[in-house]
């Protein structure tokens, strides 16, 4: 009694030669979800976008069956998270993510390009999973067992080692194109700024800021102050080498 299972494209990379092989004669000794399978075989669930039995497309829910030939897919971008789908008919409102710590430097840069992007360092797998239901986010994260959590829906194995090769490797992913609203968000808590008068922030600013800098934004949660600094500038030449920086350029000389 056994099944054959066989990842394609980018899933063929996730496991080693022992699970592949495994996967090829599968034995069918008892009641197991396909579901269970992929994920015994190393592959979390998040990672799958379609899978077929005998050339015929079922869900999660597909009962291993003797003989069966499965055939598991991976994503084929751009991901609609908006729709559903045999597999997550559970579709999300909008785009929007809650980061592991593990790739809490991807997270920063969502943020900057004005992306909704929750994380905490002190969040554990399980707060990361409720927090993707309750809010309706998509998990970013390297951990495999996290992605495994019968909870997540919607997330990311994130492949790349660097953060800038992570950004890409995600917004290309799920589909995601500029025009970015880039500094636009809270690097710290993720809200939203607003901007905020400067004569009402003097006594909080240095006075090189005051000389230099006129616009500034400010965090209605946490309270932190943005202004296009030194710190802008290198960010935004960093992310328009990735072709994904902010138009133009604001030094302190050009503001001086
Ligand atoms: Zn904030």
């Amino acid at each position: 009694m056994s099944a054959a299972i066989r990842f394609h494209g980018e899933l063929a990379g996730l496991i080693g030669p022992a699970a592949r092989a495994k996967g090829l004669a599968y034995p069918v000794d008892r009641r197991a979800s396909i579901k269970d399978v992929v994920e015994a075989l190393g592959v979390p669930h998040s990672e799958v976008y379609a899978i077929e039995v005998n050339g015929r497309a079922v869900d999660f829910g597909y009962l291993l069956e003797d003989g069966a030939q499965v055939d598991v897919h991976p994503a084929k971008p751009p991901v609609d998270v908006t729709k559903p789908t045999l597999l997550r008919p559970e579709s999300l409102p909008a785009v929007c993510f809650v980061v592991d710590v593990n790739v809490g430097r991807l997270g920063n840069l969502l943020r900057i390009l004005g992306l909704d992007a929750a994380f905490d360092n002190a969040w554990d797998d399980e707060t990361i999973a409720d927090i993707a239901v309750t809010e309706g986010r998509i998990v970013l994260s390297r951990d495999r067992d996290l992605l495994k959590r019968a909870k997540v829906v919607h997330g990311r194995l994130v492949r790349a080692e660097h953060p800038e090769e992570q950004l890409r490797e995600v917004l290309q992913l799920f589909g995601i194109q500029g025009p970015f609203a880039h500094f636009s968000r809270c690097l710290r808590c993720n809200t939203p700024l607003v901007p905020v008068d400067k004569q009402a922030i003097l006594h909080r600013l240095l006075p090189k800021t005051i000389k230099y800098y006129d616009d500034f934004s400010m965090c209605p949660s946490c309270g932190r102050i943005y202004w296009a600094g030194s710190h802008y500038e290198k960010v935004s030449e960093r992310l328009r080498g990735l072709g994904l920086g902010p138009e133009g350029s604001m030094t302190d000389e050009e503001r001086s």
